[in-house]
């Protein structure tokens, strides 16, 4: 409790840092970013994605309907950042 208000906690912090949205923030296991309940569960999804591209492509397996699908969400995500 050191810290006035004018410390490190930025009221922007606050923020879904995706689309800029203020609500409800929730954090991802391993990712210090704060996302609302919308793009936490696309950028979950998306992290989801880009680790079985990974497998699918370590195991020789085809991956274009794993990194299309990727491709499509991150376009969604870009979408909401830039309409904030
Ligand atoms: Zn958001």
């Amino acid at each position: 409790m050191a810290s006035g208000p004018k410390g490190s906690e930025d009221p922007s912090s606050l923020q879904c840092c995706v689309c800029g949205h203020q609500a409800q923030l929730f954090e991802l296991p391993g990712i210090t970013a704060k996302y609302c309940l919308e793009c936490s569960a696309d950028v979950a999804t998306s992290i989801l994605l880009t680790t079985e591209i990974d497998a699918a492509t370590l195991a020789g397996q085809d991956a274009c309907g794993l990194i299309a699908e990727c491709s499509q969400l991150s376009t969604r995500l870009l979408e909401r950042a830039q309409s904030a």
